[in-house]
């Protein structure tokens, strides 16, 4: 269990930090070579482009799947922190060009291409690279973008503002005149875009040398799959239950196509079970897939797991194929003999459509586990709950006293929204309700 004062260390420890980098660039400047004063308006502007880039080239630290950069939050709060700060960088990086050109007219010179054709051309290129960043991330499904083509335009157009941003500061050297002060915009820009390369050359590369195989495709129920990979001539992976891995499939891990599944196997077991809902080009793939074939594996990451040491009582409120971490860690409890109280409220469309009924009917036999299945629409004969999990069910099956208990929430994102603002209205802190969206962007 997440103790509230770790939760709070870490959260404002982690705050600050973010906070000391991105204003690190305006503490950078004053230590160096002390500039003429031209204004309040421009030097505050200035200041708006330091913080900008700072934001900008922290982005690549937010997503470079590090793991305890996101503990104990989880990735989808890491990257939904990700997505609101690039809002911001992009306000900070606009509001420089904005606030310079009203402050001083000759500012316009910097987009001129008869004074300097490739600044104009790079800076120009900057503004439209930073919109870009923000407009196909809002309305990637309005536009019609394949996930993995804004995956890659995005750290492309990223790594451009870095880049452009990088170079201009250096050029116009004002606040940066001192080599050491160069140095270390140098060092932090190359720092950050060496994480993006870490992350789509290096970790790829790793990967080459650990490949796994297919040796089952087994249809679960209706547009839900598992598959089993086994590891070829290597350990395989250590993992807690409930963590995810990054998959690509085909000869080489440097595909485009690299999706997040959860493993829905025991961490006990050498081959590792992923459990797949048909949903897109990648996914209604899967059942297609033939025993032999090839798989690379990145992670495991995430943290969306049981501590082990403390004996909680665990709640899972489950939608559909947000059932995966679950099983991962019934059967690890299972493994364990650990017979700690846990609670299951799963929704699903129909008893038909319902993934897992019978290994979860083996499971409550065998652990402190009582499961609740919601269905959606019902058969006439069934007499337990029907339509939507809502907070009326949930507080049929949990203790009027949550105080132990400790919330796993996964599935579909209405069914989510509505577990966890009925938490929050129950007064569960936000440090005992684990989330894993599937959707993060
Ligand atoms: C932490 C995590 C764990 C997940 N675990 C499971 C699981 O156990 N079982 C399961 O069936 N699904 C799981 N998913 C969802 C799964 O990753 C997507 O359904 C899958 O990537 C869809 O790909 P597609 O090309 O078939 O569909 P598309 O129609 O291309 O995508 C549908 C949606 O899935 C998301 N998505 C697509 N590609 C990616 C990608 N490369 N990386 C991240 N998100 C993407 C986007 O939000 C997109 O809008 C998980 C997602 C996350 C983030």
């Amino acid at each position: 269990m997440t103790t509230k004062s770790s939760f709070i260390k870490y959260s404002v420890k982690w705050l600050l930090l973010f906070t000391v980098l991105v204003l690190a660039p305006l503490i950078l400047a004053l230590f160096g070579h002390q500039e003429e004063n031209r204004g309040f308006w421009i030097e505050f502007g200035v200041g708006l482009g330091f913080i900008g880039l700072a934001m900008m080239g922290l982005q690549f630290v937010l997503t470079a799947r590090y793991s305890k950069i996101g503990a104990p939050f989880g990735l989808d709060e890491l990257l939904h922190f990700h997505g609101q700060a690039g809002y911001f960088a992009w306000g900070f990086i606009m509001a420089h060009f904005v606030v310079l050109f009203v402050a001083d007219s000759q500012f316009w010179e910097f987009l001129d291409p008869r004074v300097n054709l490739p600044r104009a051309l790079a800076l120009s290129g900057v503004i439209v690279a930073a919109t870009a960043l923000i407009a196909t991330t809002h309305w990637r499904e309005k536009f019609g973008i394949i996930y993995e083509w804004w995956r890659a335009s995005h750290g492309i157009l990223g790594l451009f503002v870095v880049f452009v941003g990088t170079v201009h500061i250096l050029q116009v050297s004002h606040y940066v005149s001192e080599p050491w002060q160069k140095a270390v915009w140098v060092t932090l820009s190359v720092a950050a875009i060496g994480m993006l390369v870490h992350n789509r050359v290096w970790r790829p590369l790793l990967m080459k040398k650990r490949p796994w195989k297919v040796t089952s495709i087994t249809e679960e129920v209706n547009t839900i799959w598992s598959i089993e990979l086994e590891p070829v001539s290597h350990s395989g992976l250590q993992f807690n239950a409930g963590q995810f891995v990054w998959i690509t499939l085909g000869d080489s891990p440097f595909k485009l196509q690299q999706h997040p599944f959860t493993i829905s196997s025991a961490p006990e077991e050498k081959n590792v079970r992923l459990t797949i809902k048909s949903l897109g080009d990648f996914t209604k793939e899967i059942k297609n897939l033939v025993p032999g074939s090839t798989a690379f594996v990145e992670g495991p990451y995430g943290n969306f797991t049981v501590d082990a040491s403390i004996k909680t009582h665990n709640v899972f409120i489950n939608g559909g194929i947000g059932i995966t971490p679950t099983m991962s860690i019934l059967q690890d409890l299972r493994s364990k003999q650990d017979q700690r109280q846990t609670t299951i409220i799963y929704g699903t469309p129909s008893f038909g459509l319902t993934p897992f009924y019978e290994e979860l009917k083996v499971l409550s036999s065998e652990l402190n586990l009582k499961v609740v299945h919601v269905f959606e629409e019902a058969p006439d004969d069934w007499d337990g709950e029907t339509g939507f999990i809502t907070e009326e069910i949930m507080k049929r099956y949990l203790p009027d006293d949550t105080s132990n208990c400790e919330f796993f929430v996964c599935g579909p994102p209405p069914m989510m929204d509505m577990a966890e603002s009925t938490l929050r209205k129950w007064g569960v802190p936000v440090y005992r309700v684990h989330s894993e969206r599937f959707n993060i962007v």
